[in-house]
């Protein structure tokens, strides 16, 4: 009887990688059909083996593993696309930050395809921008944001519903902006106050992309926005979640 081919295809985006014992590696892997898993690459340490180059950070392969109960194997694997290959210092900053949002996220198998076609786009639109790349990543997240079902709402207010360009603060609770017109100062401790630049940011997120030349985006800003997302995902998913790779922007 012949022995089935157990093996499986797929095409992922190595995350992360652990040394395992002398000479293997675990390789965290966010793959198109079955989102994240671990790979153990056996003996690929080994002196000679052509296979090592190949496991480097936001490397797309395309893989044939084997699987038993608990693991992925490696079998082989070809490079279809070194992502950090020739990136500047400040584009790589923003693609790792884009890696740690996934690496915090729970993708289940239905939104991995999306969500990893959605990730090489950002990564090959970010490659060609010269400037505040930062604003690339925010409308990113906003898009993964909607695939994951947690949509944020950056154009109307969470109070009056009406379409505003004038927020006065995000309202955590309400997962939302606030117009000025909607603002109360009871409001005070429970909203975060923004400033009109970032208003300015969010009502212009969507075609970021034609005005990335004209507009100038300050330290604060970027703290703010920041911040903004990390309690949208942290109210949602029940955990904090963090963006230390930002850090060095
Ligand atoms: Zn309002």
């Amino acid at each position: 009887m012949r022995q089935k081919d157990r093996n499986i295809h797929t095409t992922g985006i190595i995350f992360r990688k652990t040394p395992f014992k002398e000479t293997s590696l675990i390789l965290e892997v966010f793959t198109q059909e079955f989102s994240k898993i671990s790979v153990i690459a056996k003996g690929i340490k080994r002196e000679k083996s052509k296979d090592l180059g190949l496991t480097e950070i936001l490397n797309e392969l395309e893989l044939v593993l084997h699987k038993t109960n608990e693991w992925y194997i490696l079998k082989s694997a070809t490079l279809i696309k070194s992502h950090l290959f020739e990136v500047d210092f400040n584009k790589n900053i923003l693609m790792q930050a884009a890696v740690e949002i996934y690496r915090q996220l729970i993708i289940p198998e239905e939104d991995s395809k999306k969500l990893y076609e959605l990730l090489i786009k950002y990564f090959n639109y970010l490659k060609q921008v010269n400037i505040n790349g930062i604003a690339i990543f925010w409308r990113f997240l906003l898009r993964v944001l909607t695939i994951s079902g947690i949509e944020l709402n950056v154009i109307s207010c969470v109070n009056c519903k009406k379409q505003k360009t004038d927020f006065m603060g995000y309202y955590p609770q309400k997962n939302g902006f606030i117009c000025k017109n909607c603002y109360r100062p009871v409001l005070k401790n429970s909203i975060i106050k923004i400033s009109d630049e970032v208003t300015s940011i969010f009502s212009n997120i969507y075609q970021i992309g034609n005005i990335l030349n004209k507009i100038e985006i300050s330290k604060s800003t970027i703290n703010q926005i920041n911040k903004i997302f990390l309690i949208h995902l942290s109210e949602h998913f029940h955990k904090k979640f963090h963006l230390k790779s930002l850090e060095l922007y």
